[in-house]
């Protein structure tokens, strides 16, 4: 049996698992009857049990709400950490001690970059689906993405996908709606107030006024409550949410 934190369930079988900085790592494959819960009308969620988020480089997301979660520092340091340890590797003989020595220091590094990663990761969608019913995102087009050679894009591509899939299987086992919102949904130039659609922002406007209706806008904040906005229209017409 496998007991952790309140979850009793019977371990099917084991994995044993080598990875190139030395460790081993076990996965366990558990088996656990769940009751089924009740159907619900997601048309008729509150609006305040649902939150819209924006995915953005200048911070990791915004939500509806206003509230900003940074992007987490260590993979910064990490980053210039590998890189300095790619330029070491290129000096050294290949197959050389030093060279297969520094070799397991890279793979370490890249194990615990990733574990850092998923951790945030984890933490950050449970939160999200401990507190909300019904999670709207950004369909972004990651595959499009990744192809963009910037490195800060292309890590921040994967945390994204990889934070969609965790929210969206966390959400299913605690019986919880994430919904889509196409990409193309222009959700920044619109003011969340009145709808109008400011043509002349650019990029790098963090912060506009609407030449309607006069509200100060803070860029990330306004895209996720349009989002949410347009997460709630799709929820509320059933036949366009999967
Ligand atoms: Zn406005």
């Amino acid at each position: 049996m496998f007991q952790e934190n309140g979850i009793n369930a019977k371990i099917k079988s084991a994995t044993v698992k080598y990875h190139s900085s030395g460790q081993y790592y076990v996965s366990l494959k558990c088996e656990k009857n769940v009751q089924l819960e009740e159907e619900i009308d997601w048309s008729s969620v509150p609006d305040d049990q649902i939150i819209g988020l924006d995915l953005g480089l200048t911070h990791f997301y915004i939500d509806s709400n206003g509230k900003k979660v940074e992007n987490p520092n260590y993979l910064k340091e990490s980053l210039i950490k590998l890189a300095k340890l790619q330029r070491q590797l290129k000096n050294k003989k290949i197959g050389s001690s030093n060279y297969k020595k520094l070799q397991k220091k890279i793979a370490k590094l890249h194990l615990h970059i990733a574990n850092k990663r998923k951790d945030f990761l984890h933490k950050e969608s449970r939160k999200l689906v401990n507190e909300n019913q019904v999670i709207m995102l950004e369909d972004l087009n990651v595959k499009g993405l990744i192809k963009n050679k910037k490195l800060a894009r292309s890590i921040a591509d994967v945390s994204w996908s990889m934070f969609k899939t965790y929210i969206s299987y966390k959400a299913a086992w605690d019986n919880k709606k994430v919904v889509l919102v196409d990409r193309f949904f222009a959700s920044s130039k619109q003011c969340n107030e009145c709808h109008e659609k400011n043509t002349l922002l650019s990029l790098s406007d963090r912060f506009w006024v609407c030449p309607k209706c006069g509200t100060l806008q803070d860029r990330d904040i306004n895209a996720a409550k349009n989002i949410k906005e347009e997460g709630i229209r799709l929820l509320r017409t059933p036949s366009l949410v999967a």
